[in-house]
């Protein structure tokens, strides 16, 4: 399956100075990552064009693209890039979607995923520093379906809302009812669920009410509430 990365990656890359060489170490975290689980094509084939190693600080930037998560400051990670592809795999099952809302922008790198996937995504995030890098990095890739909100997503945003898909990149010890309120009929809420023992759970929004899945262990900074 072919999905056009939403995006002008080259450009980015040639004013970084950066070519082959990302390209090809892309390659083999892709490999990697499709050998650790089954994940949708689609969401690989874009993580082999999202220049991770620009989401980072530079003195990171040698180790982008090792299946680890890194620091981004602030007391935050980056996912570990087996998290985004199963997180972003996950989401994606299912009929397409049309507006997503992520939970925890980070450093941006999940976001510019969501944004080659998806007509409309939104992102929240409550530290200002964040939010600004990741503006940055975004409009440096020109990647413009992305609307990033500095706030306290631990309700969602009922104002942009419904959502086909929310993802929330921050462990809860518990989940608002708001969050659940903002997706659409079939919509898909993915998010990491506890405190100490996290799990990655899915739910899923249909007429009878919420149906929900395990995926598996997480490991995830904790939500916090208010802004910073
Ligand atoms: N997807 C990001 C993950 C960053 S870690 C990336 O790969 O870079 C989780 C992020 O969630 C942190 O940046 C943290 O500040 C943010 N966060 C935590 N609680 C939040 C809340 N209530 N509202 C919005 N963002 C929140």
């Amino acid at each position: 399956m072919n999905t056009p990365f939403r995006g002008d990656i080259g450009a980015a890359q040639r004013a970084a100075g950066i070519g082959m060489t990302s390209q090809r170490t892309r390659d083999r975290l892709i490999e990697t990552l499709a050998e650790l689980a089954p994940l949708d094509p689609r969401v690989l084939d874009v993580m082999r064009h999202v220049p991770r190693h620009l989401f980072v600080d530079e003195a990171l930037s040698s180790r982008a693209y090792d299946n680890v998560s890194l620091p981004i400051g602030h007391g935050q990670t980056i996912s570990q890039p087996l998290t985004v592809a199963q997180m972003t795999s996950a989401l994606l099952e299912g009929p397409p979607m049309r507006r997503v809302l992520e939970i925890g922008t980070g450093c941006g790198y999940q976001t510019a995923v969501l944004a080659a996937l998806i007509p409309e995504v939104v992102s929240i995030e409550r530290i200002g520093a964040l939010a600004a890098h990741a503006r940055r990095v975004l409009r440096d890739l020109r990647i413009r379906n992305v609307a990033l909100v500095v706030g306290d997503g631990s309700r969602g945003l009922a104002d942009k809302g419904p959502y086909d898909g929310i993802l929330m990149t921050a462990a809860a010890a518990s989940l608002s009812p708001a969050l659940f309120e903002q997706l659409a009929d079939g919509g898909r809420l993915i998010a990491p669920v506890g405190s100490k023992e996290q799990a990655l759970r899915r739910f899923t929004r249909t007429a009878t009410g919420v149906h929900e899945e395990l995926l598996g262990a997480a490991h995830f900074v904790p939500l916090r509430h208010g802004r910073s």
